[in-house]
């Protein structure tokens, strides 16, 4: 039985507001972060999700809080992340906001239109920052196959995580995934086929790609083992 049981995860796009009725967004479903906290509770864990704007709907018999904006995230983080012994990261946060966003809808005009966007905090790094000895927090990095190894270990490093799963782009909106999972201590584990034991890369178990749902129960029992 592990020791901690308080699990705060994060799941689905951020919508930065442009006007009244316009946005950036991107295009995350939710579902990975909404199978995290399914897994997490038929596993006992007492789970809080932070869940974006997402056409999914919200899993039964888990807390849940909704956020817009990653503004309105980072307050939702600041609120719970202290609670928590595990942070799951699966929202795709954006990186850049428009400046200061109109309060009315924008006119068409004939020219172009100029948007000025700032950058967003990097949530999770800041949770890292402010970490205590005995919590734990798992980021995602979705990158092109080519670079995602290498980028995910950069990731790891300088946002301060314990881990990172590491998702080709292909996995944003999708069902499945092929996730690799970055560890701080510089293993690289794969999930196995069938979903029992973590194992290592290299390991002929290991598959292409899986539901999220069967990831999410493999990820939440390789937490439990690190306990
Ligand atoms: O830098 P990048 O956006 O690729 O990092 C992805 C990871 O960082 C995810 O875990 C995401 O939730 C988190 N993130 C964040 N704040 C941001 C951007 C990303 O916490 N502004």
């Amino acid at each position: 039985m592990p020791r901690s049981r308080r699990m705060l995860i994060s799941a689905g796009p951020t919508h930065e507001p442009i006007d009244a009725v316009r946005y950036i967004g991107n295009r995350s479903s939710g579902r990975m972060g909404i199978a995290l906290a399914e897994a997490a509770r038929d596993a006992g864990w007492e789970v809080t999700l932070l869940l974006g704007p997402v056409a999914l709907p919200p899993p039964l018999d888990v807390r849940t809080y909704s956020f817009e904006t990653a503004a309105e995230l980072e307050a939702l983080l600041a609120e719970h992340f202290p609670a928590c012994d595990v942070l799951i990261m699966a929202a795709a946060v954006a990186d850049y906001r428009p400046r200061a966003a109109c309060v009315s809808k924008l006119p068409r005009t004939e020219g172009p239109l100029l948007l000025e966007l700032e950058p967003t905090p990097d949530l999770v790094a800041r949770c890292a920052a402010r970490k205590r000895p005995d919590q734990r927090i798992i980021g995602f990095a979705l990158e092109e196959p080519g670079v995602l190894a290498e980028r995910a270990r950069e990731k790891l490093r300088r946002k301060g995580l314990d881990a990172i799963v590491a998702n080709p782009l292909s996995a944003m909106g999708a069902t499945h995934v092929a996730a690799t999972l970055f560890t701080a201590d510089g293993s690289v584990i794969r999930m196995p086929e069938a979903a029992g034991a973590p194992g290592r890369a290299g390991d002929s178990r290991f598959c292409a790609a899986v539901s999220k749902e069967d990831f999410a129960r493999w990820l939440v029992a390789w937490i439990e083992g690190r306990q």
